[in-house]
């Protein structure tokens, strides 16, 4: 069976240069990195060069580069982390209603906790809006948190508007770029970033790496204790190979972002001019003037995302409702919901999410799927039905 895979914003295929470069620290060179012998040093060599690398693909400093398991525990961190290093300042925080569970949720507890939390609106295409941002913030305010790109619908945020506003108010702007790092160049220094979550397997990379780009002098709090690792803020082993392909995804990901970006954009292009030509009674989600190609959000009217989830994938193509945690959860979607889609619509969304690798033949097969699958199923609705009687 034809095998096509359109979920590259839930996760991406390991690249063959990033395997080659892991593989040895799998072997031969498994030295602990915190050891002082040489096995040990063989280890800390290619640690260092990875976060070399990472810092070099993101304008920060080597020693501003914290290892975690991935996003999720560098969102947690940079939330967490502030809140509680600057209680002397406040206890308010700001993010917006459409970041990653990880964001939310930590978010959500920190509120439990006593700490009040801001959760900025967006517009309909997902933008956060900067007059509510300059309405929020106040001189409590220890963070603010907001996302490069969307993973649900792909908007671009304009992050150096908004690092401007939080700067002028004296709070830490924490960026979760996980799906940026892939998507557009990303120099905190340019953007005035203080803290930036990011994760290998987003860009071609291993699962469970990621780092926290910390900026000197930012006060924060240890995430995990239990050793002198990363500056004695997150103790555990590092994971050496995970780390050393984290490392070696950032420098591909930077040498390719803006052939990776023209390739995307005609592919999309290429699709949503097809799905637009051949299906009726669909619309597309998101910014499409400030938009990662890679991700195209479809509302199918009439139909259960879900159960066209199911169908393609009976014909060998992977695609998803859009975040990864809730297709689990029948949870509506937070994203599509703060952009005031109704309820119906958000239940008819699917993302599709391309990578390079990707080809035209493959975006015609899913088409030609989804123009017998969407009709199939409308025309099994009981709304449609009623309606058409
Ligand atoms: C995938 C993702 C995360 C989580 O990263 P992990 O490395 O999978 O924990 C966080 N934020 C965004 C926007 C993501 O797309």
């Amino acid at each position: 069976m034809k095998r096509v895979y359109f979920d590259n914003a839930a996760t991406t295929m390991l690249n063959g240069e990033v395997l080659n470069e892991m593989m040895p620290y799998f072997t031969s060179i498994y030295g602990n990195s915190s050891s002082l012998h040489g096995f040990g040093r063989e280890a800390t060599a290619g640690v260092d060069k990875a976060r070399d690398l990472i810092a070099n693909c993101i304008g920060a400093s080597s020693g501003e580069i914290y290892f975690t398991s991935g996003g999720t525990e560098a969102n947690n961190w940079a939330l967490r982390g502030v809140a509680y290093a600057n209680l002397s300042k406040g206890k308010h925080i700001i993010t917006s209603q459409i970041e990653h569970h990880s964001i939310i949720d930590t978010c959500k507890q920190l509120e439990k906790e006593g700490f009040e939390v801001t959760y900025l609106p967006v517009d309909s295409t997902g933008l956060v809006s900067i007059s509510e941002l300059l309405h929020a913030v106040k001189p409590e305010t220890t963070i603010v948190s907001i996302m490069a790109v969307n993973n649900e619908v792909g908007t671009i945020q304009n992050i150096r508007a908004i690092s401007e506003i939080v700067k002028f108010y004296g709070a830490y702007f924490h960026v979760d770029a996980v799906q940026g790092l892939g998507v557009m160049p990303l120099n905190v220094k340019e953007m005035d970033i203080d803290l930036m979550s990011i994760s290998a397997h987003k860009i071609h990379g291993p699962k469970g790496a990621g780092a926290l780009y910390i900026r000197d002098g930012v006060k924060i709090t240890q995430f995990m204790a239990g050793g002198e690792q990363e500056k004695g803020l997150r103790g555990g082993t590092l994971n050496v190979p995970a780390i050393v392909g984290f490392g070696k995804a950032c420098e591909l990901n930077s040498r390719n972002l803006s052939f990776k970006d023209k390739k995307l954009f005609e592919l999309s292009s290429y699709f949503m001019s097809k799905v637009d030509y051949e299906i009726p009674g669909i619309r597309f989600n998101g910014n499409l003037h400030q938009k990662a190609n890679g991700i195209v959000s479809v509302t199918f009217e009439g139909i259960e995302g879900e159960n066209l989830i199911m169908l393609l994938d009976m014909k060998g193509i992977a695609v998803s409702t859009g975040s990864a945690c809730a297709s689990g959860a029948l949870e509506k979607s937070h994203v599509l919901s703060a952009m005031g889609m109704t309820d119906d619509l958000i239940r008819g969304t699917i993302r599709f999410s391309f990578d390079i690798n990707n080809t035209r033949d493959e975006i015609d097969y899913v088409v030609r799927v989804l123009c017998e699958e969407v009709e199939r199923l409308r025309k099994a609705s009981p709304i449609r039905k009623k309606k058409e009687k």
